[in-house]
């Protein structure tokens, strides 16, 4: 195919990326201090609502609580961390201080909550110290001044920051710091209408792991999930005991979908498909990127392929994981990729680029596994502006024009507009719908060539719009 449309200015290749990027992940708000001064009580006040911790995951969501709140017209996404407590040496302390240090440094903004009641102590400062080290935002909010615990503030001043007297069991100041938050809370998406009308969480990839039984899926997600990234909390599925987990790694947030299905489904007795396809097809719908997890010793079979259509009919991203890479031979990756070019009908969305071999169990290309996703979410999410989309049309069809259809009247195409994301799906309007299926496909090519949809399902429409030489 002709490649005459590829090139282009640089201005608008900027501006393309610029609107690529336009959607951001929503700011990450840290709540620490030490133990009892009321972080919890000010965590259910901003979600709005009591909300369980959920303990299912041992060792993981313990200690640390994470909602998605608004404000006004922006969200972020507030995490509750484990007391930050200098002085005790406790084992379960050192525990909650090194999660707390984590959420510290994985945060943009931080919420430091001190006790009116206890006055500034020592521990206080030295919490403060730590958290000041990083350079971010740090709001100081005293608690508990209702009544006379306000004659306790003057201590506080000495830290030499503005200062948010709050009572957040009684509801007071607790405006008046949401407000001055705001104004550093990062603009989630430019759309406003569409971000209240699709949830905040939007915002966070939603990744789901598929594989025939024995791949390595739960060994893939315990990888995932391991010690060092930091698990900020779990929430129920839709499916009972299904339990979603969600990541921050890098800064970035991750759900994975019906994470306990999955674990799981590690203890089922060999070779017995408990893990339904009921099951996989609702954590599929949920979610935006399905990482497709093979046996790279076994290579591609009847199954697989099963699975890689589910993906490709709930067009979904989709990385290809080959697992096993550590007892895999050099030589079997070529015949393994044309395996894959063979059985999977999304490689043409795929590429060879979106192929990655791992091993869940060594680690091996693993943390990797999030970057990919998170480039993928961006183009699956990402909407591209008219003008951009249209400007790039029009060199489209210069290079190739849209063959003359069976009547023999000429073709014309009138403009082309991106109606939904997630997946990308654009509408093309032209005098007639009898436009064959090479073009649309060359369509599609020069879409994913210039806007980089790797790994990405895109849709394309045809709607019929009579143009003024028709209608006379
Ligand atoms: P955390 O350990 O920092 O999460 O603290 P909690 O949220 O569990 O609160 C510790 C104690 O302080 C609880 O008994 C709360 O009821 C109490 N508390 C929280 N906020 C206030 C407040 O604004 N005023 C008063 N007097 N007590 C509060
Ligand atoms: P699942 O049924 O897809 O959840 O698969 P499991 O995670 O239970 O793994 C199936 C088997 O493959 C287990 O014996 C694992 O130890 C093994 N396994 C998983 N990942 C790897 C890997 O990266 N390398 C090797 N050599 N074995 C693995």
């Amino acid at each position: 195919m002709d490649d005459k449309t590829t090139p282009s200015p640089e201005s608008e290749e900027t501006a393309s990326e610029e609107a690529l990027t336009q959607m951001s992940r929503p700011s990450v708000v840290a709540i620490v201090g030490r133990p009892n001064v009321g972080k919890s009580t000010l965590f259910n006040k901003f979600y709005g609502k009591r909300k369980a911790i959920v303990h299912d995951l041992p060792g993981v969501t313990r200690d640390r609580n994470t909602a998605t709140c608004s404000y006004k017209d922006r969200s972020f996404t507030l995490i509750d961390t484990g007391g930050l407590d200098f002085e005790t040496e406790e084992t379960e302390e050192i525990a909650f201080r090194n999660q707390s240090k984590k959420a510290v440094s994985e945060a943009d903004l931080l919420l430091f909550l001190t006790d009116a009641r206890e006055g500034l102590t020592p521990a206080d400062r030295e919490v403060f110290d730590f958290i000041r080290s990083h350079g971010k935002p740090v709001y100081l909010v005293v608690n508990k001044t209702e009544g006379n615990g306000a004659s306790q503030l003057n201590d506080f001043y000495q830290l030499g920051v503005t200062l948010y007297p709050i009572s957040a069991e009684h509801n007071l100041g607790l405006s008046d710091l949401l407000d001055a938050l705001y104004r550093d809370l990062l603009p989630c998406d430019t759309e406003h209408e569409e971000l209240q009308m699709r949830g905040a969480e939007d915002c966070i990839p939603k990744i789901v792991v598929l594989g025939r039984p024995n791949v390595g899926k739960s060994t893939l997600v315990n990888t995932l999930l391991q010690e060092d990234r930091m698990v900020t909390g779990s929430t129920p599925g839709t499916t009972r005991d299904a339990i979603d987990t969600t990541v921050l790694y890098q800064g970035k947030q991750y759900i994975f979908i019906d994470t306990a299905g999955i674990r799981k489904r590690g203890k089922v007795i060999y070779g017995v498909e408990q893990y339904s396809v009921g099951r996989s097809k609702e954590a599929l719908n949920r979610a935006d990127i399905a990482l497709l997890l093979l046996d790279g010793v076994e290579g591609v079979t009847e199954q697989d392929t099963k699975i890689a259509g589910m993906i490709l009919s709930a067009c979904r991203g989709v990385i290809l994981l080959v697992n096993k890479v550590d007892i895999l031979k050099e030589e079997k990756k070529a015949f393994l990729e044309g395996q894959m070019d063979r059985y999977f009908p999304f490689l043409k969305y795929a590429k060879k680029l979106e192929i990655h071999y791992i091993s869940a169990r060594t680690g091996e290309g693993v943390s990797e596994i999030f970057e990919k996703a998170q480039r993928i979410y961006e183009r699956f999410s990402a909407r591209i502006s008219t003008g951009d989309l249209n400007r790039f049309f029009e060199k489209c069809i210069d290079a190739q024009p849209p063959p003359t259809v069976r009547s023999g009247r000429r073709t014309r195409l009138y403009y082309i507009t991106q109606a939904l994301t997630s997946p990308p799906t654009f509408i093309v309007f032209s005098n007639t719908l009898d436009i064959p299926d090479f073009y649309i496909q060359y369509i599609e090519n020069r879409l994913r060539e210039k806007f980089g949809f790797a790994g990405v399902p895109i849709r394309i429409k045809l709607r019929e719009k009579k143009g003024d030489a028709d209608r006379r």
